[in-house]
């Protein structure tokens, strides 16, 4: 799960879009169309971030950023519909994370809301990978089962870190060989399935890893 972001948009066009494109990269967006709501929901949901446009009725978004900043840290994108270099900087200075001008794609705007996230969280977007009870640390090339510590060679590790970073997606032999192992292994895909079996083993969570026949494998929630 992606996480909950919180979307304060008026228009109702921009805020459906920016609805649908969040839903389909796997975030939870809750809309609100004015600050004094966003204010409300804020502290009732996990919101990872605020989706924040600068135009809206009653209080503007330059206000609700402020009140936001006086309570949480949570990251802020805000929206304007115009590129001018003033609404940015006050945006900045009531505490914005980035800014995004109108018209926006809205593949652009879900972009900017995943490098914002890395930025604000980098443990949990970049560096830390949890799986059930398993925890994969990047940076520290560590693996811990129910906080225990796993010993892994540097192939099952690079193994179970590229399954884990692909959550519920299949990836055949051929892609984790040259993933994981590089080009100079071609046809060698057995050697996945052995390091698949050893991971198994070693985790001591065979559910983890599911084999999806005739195709390859995927790490799934337990
Ligand atoms: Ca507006």
């Amino acid at each position: 799960m992606a996480g909950t972001i919180l979307v304060v948009e008026d228009e109702q066009s921009i805020g459906a879009l920016l609805r649908t494109y969040l839903e389909r990269d796997g975030y939870q967006p809750v809309w609100v169309r004015s600050g004094e709501e966003a204010l409300t929901e804020l502290p009732r949901h996990p919101v990872r971030l605020v989706v924040l446009d600068i135009g809206l009725p009653g209080m503007d978004g330059f206000e609700v950023c402020r009140r936001i900043r006086a309570a949480s840290t949570v990251p802020v994108i805000m929206l304007t519909a115009r590129d001018e270099e003033v609404d940015r900087v006050a945006g900045l200075e009531v505490g914005a994370d980035d800014y995004v001008s109108k018209p926006f794609s809205p593949r652009e705007l879900v972009a900017r809301v995943k490098a914002v996230l890395r930025r604000a969280e980098p443990d949990r977007s970049a560096d830390v990978l949890v799986l059930g009870s398993v925890e994969l640390s990047r940076q520290g090339r560590e693996v811990r089962v129910d906080g225990e510590s796993v010993e892994l060679t540097t192939r099952e590790f690079d193994l179970l870190e590229h399954l884990m970073g692909h959550p519920g997606v299949v990836l055949s032999r051929e892609v984790l060989l040259d993933r994981v192992w590089g080009m100079s292994y071609p046809g060698e895909t057995r050697t996945v399935d052995v390091h698949v079996g050893q991971l198994r083993r070693k985790l001591g969570r065979p559910d983890l890893i599911r084999t999806v026949r005739g195709v390859g494998y995927k790490a799934v929630r337990p």
